[in-house]
C-alpha cells in the first residue's frame, strides 16, 4: 500500500513511525520547509502520548529530551494559590508527563523516521493540489524548487498543520484560524529554580495569564524555564510561529507580577528570543475523511494550548490510524487467503484464476482502507470536537477564571470561592474528555497492531 503524508510536523513523524510498526512500509512524508530546523520552543507530552511514544520504543530517546513535570500549581495573578495537582507517574499513570523543546522533539521523530524507514522524507514539497482517481487513488501535487511534480499513493494523510492545505481544498471557504484575542509571547529563559525544579505554574485569568514549566535539570539554583505569557486586546491574529518580538514590552506588562520565588518580568525580560502568537483554533468539522484522504492532528483539530493538549493529540491521531489501517489489512488478508484456497480447489483455469486474485487483492485493499479511515474517524472526530469545545471554555484552567470572577482582589481562603468539590471536578472532566484519566488510560487496551494487551 503506497501511503503519502503530507507535514513532517510532529503529527506526520508520528504517523510514519505508528505506521512503521502496524507493519507498513511504503511510506513517503513530504515537508514544505526545506529543512527540518526544529523550531519552536516547549511543549508537553500528557502521559497518553508517552504511552504511545513508549509502546513505539521511542521512550528512552524521548525522556533524554526533556523533564518530567510532578506538580501543576493553578495561581490567581496576586500568585495566590487555587488548585495544585500531581503529575504524570505522581500522579499514577504508568507513563510521565514530560516538557521538552518542540524543535527538539520534531529532529528526535525526524531521526527515528530515517532509521526505520530510510530516506523517506521530501523536503521543499508544498502541497498545492489533489485529485481523487477512479481507481481510488489519490493524485497530489507539490511545488518544488524544479516546478510541479504529482505523486499518486493508495492513501493520503494531511498532517500539514494549522494552516492546513489538504483541509483547505475539502473546505476553501474556511479562511484564517479564528482569533481569540488573546496573545500568546513564548520563550524560553534561563532563571532561578521554578519551586522544586518540577513544578509547572499557571498564574492569572482570562485577561492575563503566566504560564511557566522547567525545560532543564536544575544546576547551581538555575534552570531552563519554558513560559507564556498571555494578555488580551495586544498583538495581531496571524498565526506565524516564527515571529520573533522584543521582550522589554512584554516584561513591562508583567511589570508586578513578582511573587514568592517568582520574578515573571525578570524571566521575559531574560529569554534568549520571544516568539509571538494569537491564541487561534479551528472550529471543529463535520467530516475528515474524503475518499482515500484523511487528516491528522492540528490539520484536524487545532486547539488552543489550555490544557496543553496539541502535540499529545496528534501523537494519538496517528497511533489510532495506524491502529485501525493495521488490523483492517490484517482481516483483509486473512480472508482473502482462506478465500483463495477455496478458489484455487474450484477451478481448473489458473490464469483466470490469477487475474481475479489481482483484482480481488485491490478490492479487499480498498475496502481495508475505507474501513479503517471510517474507524479511525468515528475513535477521534468525535472525541476532538469535544475536546475543542473543552479547550474554548478554557479547559482546565477554569478555575483560574472562577476564582478572579468570584475574588477579583485576592482571596484569603480558596475553600470559601471554589470548594474543593468543584476544583476537583473540573480537573476531572478535562483529563475525561482528554482521554489521560487516569484509571482509563492505565486500564485501556493498547493501538499497537495485533497487540490487544
Ligand atoms: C514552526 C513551528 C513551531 C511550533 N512551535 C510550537 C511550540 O513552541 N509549542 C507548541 O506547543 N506548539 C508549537 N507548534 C505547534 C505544534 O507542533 C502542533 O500544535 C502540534 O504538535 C500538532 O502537530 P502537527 O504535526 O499537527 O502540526 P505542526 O507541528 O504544525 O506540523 C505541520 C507540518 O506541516 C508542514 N506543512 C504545512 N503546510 C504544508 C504543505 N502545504 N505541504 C507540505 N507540508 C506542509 C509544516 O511545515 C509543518 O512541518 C509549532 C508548529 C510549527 C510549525
Amino acid at each position: 500500500m503506497r501511503i503519502g503524508i503530507i507535514g513532517a510536523g510532529i503529527g506526520g513523524l508520528a504517523t510514519a513511525l505508528s505506521l512503521e510498526a502496524a507493519g507498513f512500509r511504503d511510506i513517503t512524508v513530504h515537508e514544505r520547509t526545506d529543512e527540518i530546523r526544529g523550531l519552536g520552543v516547549g511543549l508537553n507530552l500528557l502521559p497518553h502520548a508517552i504511552r504511545e511514544l513508549t509502546e513505539l520504543g521511542l521512550r528512552d530517546r524521548v525522556e533524554a529530551l526533556g523533564i518530567a513535570p510532578e506538580t501543576l500549581v493553578y495561581m490567581n495573578r496576586f500568585g495566590q494559590h487555587i488548585w495544585s495537582e500531581p503529575r504524570g507517574l505522581a500522579a499514577g499513570y504508568r507513563w510521565p508527563q514530560l516538557s521538552v523543546h518542540r524543535g527538539r522533539l520534531q529532529l528526535a521523530l525526524r531521526d527515528a523516521v530515517v532509521e526505520r524507514l530510510g530516506d523517506v522524507i521530501r523536503l521543499g514539497h508544498r502541497l498545492v493540489a489533489a485529485e481523487s482517481g477512479d481507481d481510488g487513488s489519490e493524485t497530489v501535487h507539490f511545488a518544488t524548487a524544479d516546478g510541479e511534480i504529482a505523486e499518486t499513493y493508495d492513501l493520503v494523510i494531511g498532517a500539514d498543520g494549522i494552516h492546513s492545505a489538504v483541509r483547505a481544498l475539502r473546505y476553501p471557504a474556511e479562511g484564517a484560524p479564528p482569533w481569540s484575542g488573546l496573545t500568546l509571547w513564548r520563550g524560553v529563559s534561563e532563571a532561578p529554580v521554578l519551586v522544586d525544579g518540577r513544578t509547572m505554574i499557571m498564574a492569572g485569568d482570562g485577561e492575563q495569564k503566566f504560564v511557566a514549566y522547567p525545560l532543564g535539570v536544575p544546576e547551581n539554583g538555575r534552570q531552563r524555564l519554558n513560559f507564556i505569557a498571555e494578555r488580551r486586546g495586544i498583538g495581531h491574529p496571524d498565526a506565524d510561529w516564527n515571529r520573533s518580538v522584543d521582550p522589554g514590552p512584554i516584561a513591562e506588562l508583567f511589570a508586578d507580577w513578582v511573587f514568592d520565588g517568582l520574578d515573571v518580568p525578570a524571566i521575559i525580560a531574560n529569554a534568549e528570543e520571544i516568539l509571538e502568537y494569537p491564541m487561534v483554533d479551528r472550529d471543529a468539522l463535520p467530516q475528515w475523511t474524503y475518499g482515500r484522504t484523511t487528516l491528522v492532528g492540528d490539520a484536524a483539530h487545532a486547539m488552543y494550548p489550555n490544557g496543553s493538549n496539541g502535540g499529545s493529540q496528534a501523537i494519538l491521531d496517528a497511533r489510532t490510524l495506524a491502529f485501525h489501517l493495521g488490523t483492517a489489512v490484517q482481516r483483509a488478508t486473512a480472508q482473502r487467503t482462506t478465500t483463495q484456497g477455496a478458489t484455487a480447489q474450484r477451478t481448473t483455469t489458473q490464469g483466470a484464476t490469477a487475474q481475479r486474485t489481482t483484482t480481488q487483492g485491490a478490492t479487499a485493499q480498498g475496502d481495508a482502507i475505507d474501513a479503517a479511515l471510517a474507524g479511525y474517524e468515528e475513535a477521534r472526530r468525535p472525541a476532538m470536537t469535544a475536546l475543542l469545545a473543552g479547550t474554548r471554555a478554557t479547559g482546565p484552567e477554569r478555575v483560574m477564571l472562577l476564582a478572579a470572577e468570584r475574588a477579583p482582589q485576592g482571596f484569603t481562603r480558596i475553600d470559601d470561592v471554589i470548594p474543593r468539590a468543584e476544583r476537583e471536578e473540573i480537573a476531572n472532566a478535562y483529563k475525561r474528555a482528554a482521554g489521560f484519566d487516569p484509571s482509563i488510560l492505565n486500564e485501556r487496551s493498547s493501538l499497537s497492531v495485533g497487540d490487544r494487551a
